[in-house]
């Protein structure tokens, strides 16, 4: 029997880091991120680079450090400015996205394909917008503790907060389960600020590297990227031949035993 229960590289789970509003802080949490091989999506608003609101005194990133930083990492849409989309006319809504979509596809130089809800809120117009933008993923701020893939990636609810992070990785990495997926998300400013400070996302992030063996560090759209390959492996009723149409390495399980489908190929099992 084929099972899709693994991920990319063969590894029984995943883990994916989504951290929004791109403030200067992302310096560090990149190279925290970097120093332990923990990939991240960071979303970010494509008009509001290099601004610093007097009432926060939070500094946004300027715009020509943005390629290098997050080089090895997903830059993803979180609005131009961080409207709520669901205050927004459609039409604006619409072009807002594409508007966002454009800006940060002229900084990074592929398709930007994922997004963060800004301000957290959405409903199914919103979804549909989205989609027909070219928006793949979406996720949101209802933490939900949950291990599975979401049944629409436009309505992704993250496993935790970061601050809530730790004891949440200590139980993932030594459960014996497989095709499980720890979504943690946060702000830069978060951690500067508060209380679940440098030293805590350090310690989360090690703990988490050194289950290495067992968990693929990925950003928010390989993660999409990966299943709907998966998901769209043709495979005869006996499962004896799967053909992986993708231009990206696909793993299944086949009787428990991890097997990869390379791009392009038929395999008999
Ligand atoms: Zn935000």
């Amino acid at each position: 029997m084929i099972s899709f229960d693994i991920f990319g590289d063969g590894k029984k789970k995943c883990v994916t880091m989504s951290f929004d509003d791109g403030h200067v802080y992302d310096r560090k949490l990149v190279e925290v991120f970097n120093k332990y091989g923990i990939k991240g999506t960071f979303h970010l608003n494509s008009k509001q680079f290099g601004n610093k609101p007097v009432s926060t005194g939070r500094a946004r990133l300027p715009k020509d450090e943005v390629k290098e930083l997050y080089k090895g990492h997903e830059i993803s849409c979180h609005g131009t400015v961080h409207y709520t989309l669901t205050h927004l006319p459609l039409q604006n809504m619409a072009f807002d996205t594409l508007e966002d979509r454009r800006n940060l596809e002229e900084i990074c130089g592929y398709a930007v394909r994922g997004m963060s809800y800004p301000n957290g809120d959405y409903d199914s117009r919103t979804i549909e917008v989205l989609r027909a933008c070219g928006i793949e993923y979406c996720r949101t701020i209802k933490s939900n503790g949950s291990v599975w893939l979401p049944d629409d990636f436009l309505e992704w609810h993250p496993t935790c907060h970061y601050s809530k992070a730790l004891d949440i990785a200590k139980n993932f990495i030594v459960h014996k389960g497989s095709g499980r997926m720890l979504y943690i998300w946060g702000h830069g400013f978060e951690i500067e600020e508060g209380k679940y400070d440098w030293d805590y996302v350090e310690e989360l992030c090690k703990t988490l590297a050194e289950y290495k063996e067992d968990i693929w560090f990925a950003t928010n759209i390989e993660i999409v990227d990966f299943v709907n390959a998966q998901r769209n492996l043709k495979i005869t009723v006996d499962n004896k031949t799967v053909y992986n149409p993708s231009a990206i390495d696909v793993w299944v399980r086949v009787d428990g035993e991890p097997l990869c489908i390379k791009a392009g190929e038929t395999v008999h099992v």
